[in-house]
């Protein structure tokens, strides 16, 4: 399992900036966007197709392989836990190549809405699982093995139908509560990241287009990554986009293949003017030494560069480091140095879950001292900034 990986990483540097808004070129411009541009090839250059017979047959499947004539198919009877993929130890050591150059495509076939109550009303099922971006700590891979590429699921149309039945069966919201005061808040993207499977196909922009025929609900999702293309989806103010921040110095250790922090900071004013809500994720909050300077910075530096109109609609969560026993071990296997920051047995406390899996979190009396501290920064640095909710 701990084999040296393929591509070992920067000693201290994993974040690789993919793009500078100089060289981005403008959304739909010439050569189709942001998502035929040579920035987002870097993340995403598709060689290998994992799929169900029935996702290649859809519209969805269609449209996305039209994209891909080169790609290598391999059909597969399902999505989940591949053999070859997720099943093969070996992977680990091409743990980011993999996210780069596979793709999965399968049909999504139990569409449940679940209640939430925290960051949303509900966790809406989401379009794709797995991801193009490498955060150290997604809990994402935690099932999935040895391999965590995108996984897109093609039955689109059924999904958003699902999803306005749900919606319209709620009615209007008669009560405000922390995920928002008048609509009901859907989570589209549970397991991946909204804005990387929007350069491989529409099944963001769907969703965004069928919020906005729904006036008592809105969608949210929480992002790393700054696609220009998706100013251009005009969400009329029923997407809330949330931008995950943390201290630079913890996100280019942790935060493999993403945006900078600071663009995602500079990009927020331009989604709001898009028509988005933008919201921001203070997370994960992972203790080390400095923390607090760097997050006193941080906030800082969001409070000296935000214009005051993002700032009026502006709301956070927090959340704190979880992690993972078997997500750790995989770990091992590609950043090493990943794990110094995360596996802090003597302020950790382990917890079983559901499925048996081995969870790790903060034990409670670091993480409340922890909470506090950040909320005495918060009502320093950036006062402005409602807490939707701190976990
Ligand atoms: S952006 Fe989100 S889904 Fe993607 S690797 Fe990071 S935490 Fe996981």
């Amino acid at each position: 399992m701990n084999r040296p990986p393929e591509n070992p990483l920067p000693a201290d540097d994993g974040q690789q900036a993919l793009f500078g808004w100089d060289d981005a070129p403008a959304p739909g411009g010439a050569g189709g966007g942001f998502r035929d541009s040579a920035q987002a090839r870097r993340l995403l250059d598709i060689r290998s197709v994992y799929a169900e017979r029935e996702a290649l047959d859809s519209p969805r499947g269609r449209q996305i392989m039209a994209r891909l004539p080169d790609a290598e198919v391999t059909e597969v009877a399902g999505h989940w836990r591949i053999p070859s993929l997720h099943g093969n130890e070996g992977n680990v050591a091409r743990w980011t190549r993999i996210k780069t150059e596979t793709l999965v495509l399968g049909v999504k076939r139990h569409l449940v809405t679940r209640p939430n109550g925290r960051s949303a009303d509900w966790i809406a099922p989401g379009v794709s699982n797995g991801c193009a971006m490498a955060c150290a700590y997604c809990y994402v891979p935690r099932r999935k093995g040895y391999a965590n590429p995108i996984t897109l699921f093609t039955n689109i149309e059924a999904i958003l139908a699902h999803v306005r039945r749900h919606a319209r069966a709620q009615g209007p919201k008669s009560e405000p509560n922390q995920c928002d005061p008048h609509a009901w808040v859907y989570d589209i993207g549970e397991n991946g990241d909204c804005s990387v499977d929007a350069l491989l196909c529409d099944n963001t922009a769907d969703y965004i287009a069928a919020f906005r025929q729904l006036p008592t609900a809105k969608a949210s999702f929480a992002t790393k990554f700054v696609n220009p293309d998706l100013l251009d989806l005009d969400p009329r103010g029923r997407t809330r986009i949330r931008f995950s921040l943390m201290p630079p110095p913890d996100a280019r250790r942790l935060d493999i293949r993403t945006s900078p922090v600071a663009e995602r900071i500079a990009a927020a004013a331009d989604f709001l003017d898009a028509g988005y809500e933008v919201h921001f994720n203070l997370s994960p909050v992972v203790l080390r030494p400095g923390w607090q300077r760097d997050w006193a910075e941080l906030l800082a530096h969001l409070d000296d560069v935000l214009p005051t109109r993002v700032k009026r609609q502006a709301a956070a969560e927090i959340i704190m480091l979880t992690h993972n026993q078997q997500l750790h071990e995989v770990n091992l296997g590609w950043h090493p140095r990943a794990e110094e920051l995360l596996w802090q047995p003597e302020a950790q406390e382990t917890k079983r879950s559901e499925n048996g899996a081995l969870n790790v979190r903060y034990r409670v009396q670091v993480k409340q001292r922890a909470l506090a501290r950040l909320t005495d920064l918060l009502t320093t640095h950036a006062p402005w900034l409602r807490i939707r909710y701190a976990f």
